[in-house]
């Protein structure tokens, strides 16, 4: 199955930009997934071909008209069938984290609407019933870095992607912990070693320790994802019990 990602911007030429390079550029080239970019401009119908204008109520800033996202998100599906998931990225939106790219990296197809201004007009949103995808507490300019940012994170899981599929198994986040720490050669760098337990050839050693630190590193870290691991770890030892 192949990923088809529908992408719609006022900045076509922004695409495919970081995607186009690494094994996501390497995927895209071998088919592995698909991304059709559609400029929202071409889809007004005024003669400032103007996909904004002011709000309602006043205020600062200019939104994105309902019309002109409607009937370019008409168009897409026209050629593309229905997406499984229409996402307009924003800031307002469920937080992108691993278990949300693992659910859209699984799904055939999705629609990315990328805002620009203040954010587009509520009703072209409801009426499509777009879903809202942010990617961090913090405002960027325009959806188009972090509909990218989605789709790395997305298409890095496909299958054929990733050379070692054993690579994002342990990776942070996989087991609800943050990843150990990485050493490589020179085993003394600046006279700093590599902690011995990994040189020692003794793989349970070795597994313990990381597991270690990586709960050592999650606890300080990130007590939010520590808290979640322990409750966890806690009602399956429950199950199990049972
Ligand atoms: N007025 C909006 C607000 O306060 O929530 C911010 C609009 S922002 C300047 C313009 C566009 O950038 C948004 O419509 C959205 O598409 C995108 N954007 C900004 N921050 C984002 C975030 N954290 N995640 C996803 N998209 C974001």
């Amino acid at each position: 199955m192949t990923l088809t990602a529908q992408i719609l911007t006022i900045f076509p030429d922004m695409f495919p930009g970081p995607l186009g390079g690494s094994l996501v550029g390497k995927a895209l080239k071998d088919g592995l997934w698909r991304m059709e970019v559609l400029d929202i401009r071409s889809f007004a119908s005024n003669k400032h071909a103007s996909v904004d204008d002011t709000p309602y109520g006043g205020g600062a800033g200019m939104v994105m008209r309902p019309d002109v996202i409607d009937v370019a998100i008409r168009d897409a599906e026209s050629r593309n069938g229905p997406f499984a998931r229409k996402i307009y990225l924003s800031p307002r939106g469920r937080v992108l984290d691993q278990a949300l790219v693992k659910e859209l990296a699984a799904c055939p197809s999705m629609l990315l609407l990328c805002g620009r201004y203040e954010g587009v007009d509520q009703r072209v949103l409801d009426a499509q019933q777009m879903e809202e995808v942010s990617i961090g507490d913090f405002v960027l300019g325009g959806g188009e870095l972090a509909a990218m940012v989605l789709l790395e994170a997305c298409v890095r899981l496909l299958p054929g992607v990733m050379g070692n599929a054993a690579t994002t198994d342990e990776e942070s986040f996989e087991s609800g912990l943050l990843e150990y720490p990485h050493y490589t050669r020179p085993a003394v760098w600046n006279g700093l070693e590599v902690p011995e337990v990994l040189v020692s050839g003794n793989h349970a050693r070795v597994k313990n320790w990381r597991q270690v630190q990586a709960e050592e590193l999650t606890r300080t870290r990130r007590p939010d994802l520590y808290e979640a691991y322990q409750l966890r770890h806690k009602e399956s030892v429950k199950e199990k019990k049972s």
